[in-house]
């Protein structure tokens, strides 16, 4: 929770900002200075909590989401954030805490009641419909006239590049395709807010990538806030505006990708996110305390040299990925990660090598509350 505290709706008389790729930075701050302008916020969790039995799947969440941004809940499995989103769709009822949606307590809606969409993992279309209904689903729910249906179904199937394909049946699509397809349902009622679980979890890592890069631009071009739960870590960085990282049921740190990449704050995130390695300070010479060092900040070179910011250890395996080249080495009962755009010449499994960093490479970490 921000420091102005809960359930701010600043009222201006201005309307809400939507976040653009240009303001967003902005309207974050000015989030977190209410006096100086109103934002209201899309969404607010207010000491969430959600308890199946004994498991707590939530554990006293608090939250605010901007108009317009894309946010990601990226965590472990079982780390709740699923949960999470099914709070804020209404699929689930806190056990405790508020749920508060464009300034309205939406903690006892129904789903139908919210002006909130869900992209399902497994797309949940139906078979038996074409495309075309499927995408225009909702709208038969409220009655529209078929023709003006079918005309803005097609405009939605426009913006998701399927046209021409609304008289197949879902069965007839590729993976990718249908996908698409519950993309364009979920829209066609221009919702406040998206929610999208693990939308792209079935999809190959190629065509993965490339609906990451075509969400994104869609979620800009149409202004919507998109809430995104995923367990992969390089999507929600790419595509993200912030991050909230969960483990058991809380959020660990919540920050833009940058920042949660360069300054993990414990080591469960430093590990999550980026894997880091994690030092303990004594074997660096600096007391107590951990410290998260990147394997992209560190040299390697061949031979035991002593020296400030460094450890000698030895080469227990080499990885070439193409682009980098991978270093396992064992450092007294440590084994770290080196990563380097090339391969550095001379040297050798088994043999010592000298791993060096810039002091600025080290982040302290905190221990998790
Ligand atoms: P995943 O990525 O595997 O979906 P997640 O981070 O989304 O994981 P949740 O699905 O939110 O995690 O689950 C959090 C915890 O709550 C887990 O321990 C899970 O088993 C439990 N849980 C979730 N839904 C229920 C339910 N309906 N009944 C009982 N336990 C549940």
């Amino acid at each position: 929770m921000g420091r102005a505290g809960r359930g701010r709706v600043w009222h201006s008389a201005q309307p809400p900002l939507t976040a653009t790729d240009d303001n967003l930075a902005t309207m974050v701050q000015m989030y977190k200075e209410p006096k100086t302008q109103s934002v209201q916020a899309a969404v607010e969790l207010r000491g969430v909590s959600c308890y199946f039995g004994p498991v707590k799947a939530v554990d006293g969440v608090d939250l605010e989401i901007l108009p317009g941004e894309f946010f990601s809940m990226l965590g472990p499995s079982g780390s709740g954030k699923t949960t999470c989103l099914r709070l804020i769709g209404g699929f689930e009822q806190p056990t405790a805490g508020q749920i508060v949606l464009f300034g309205q307590d939406a903690s006892k809606l129904p789903p139908y009641a919210r002006d909130v969409n869900t992209v399902f993992q497994d797309y949940a279309l139906f078979p038996h419909m074409n495309v075309r209904d499927n995408v225009a689903y909702a709208l038969m729910v409220r009655g529209v006239p078929k023709p003006e249906r079918h005309r803005r179904a097609e405009e939605m199937l426009e913006l998701v590049k399927l046209s021409g394909l609304g008289d197949r049946r879902p069965g007839q699509l590729s993976g990718g395709q249908r996908q698409r397809v519950a993309l364009a349902r979920a829209l066609i009622n221009r919702p406040k807010l998206l929610l999208l679980d693990e939308p792209l979890g079935a999809l190959d890592l190629k065509l993965r990538e490339e609906m990451q890069i075509e969400l994104k631009a869609l979620q800009r071009q149409l202004g919507i806030t998109f809430i995104y739960v995923t367990h992969d870590q390089g999507e929600a960085l790419s595509m993200s505006d912030r991050v909230a990282v969960f483990n058991h049921g809380k959020i660990e740190q919540l920050d833009n990708p940058k920042t949660l990449y360069e300054y993990p704050k414990t080591e469960f995130v430093a590990r999550f996110v980026g894997s880091a390695n994690v030092l303990e300070g004594r074997l660096l010479g600096l007391g107590t305390g951990k410290y998260a060092l990147r394997p992209e900040r560190i040299a390697i070179q061949a031979g035991s040299h002593n020296g400030p910011n460094s450890l000698c250890g030895t080469l227990l395996d080499i990885h070439y990925l193409g682009a980098q080249t991978r270093y396992e080495v064992q450092v007294g009962n440590e084994r770290l990660t080196v990563l380097t755009p090339s391969e550095e010449q001379g040297l050798q499994v088994g043999g010592a090598v000298t791993l060096r960093w810039e002091h600025s490479a080290l982040r302290p970490l905190q221990e998790a509350s």
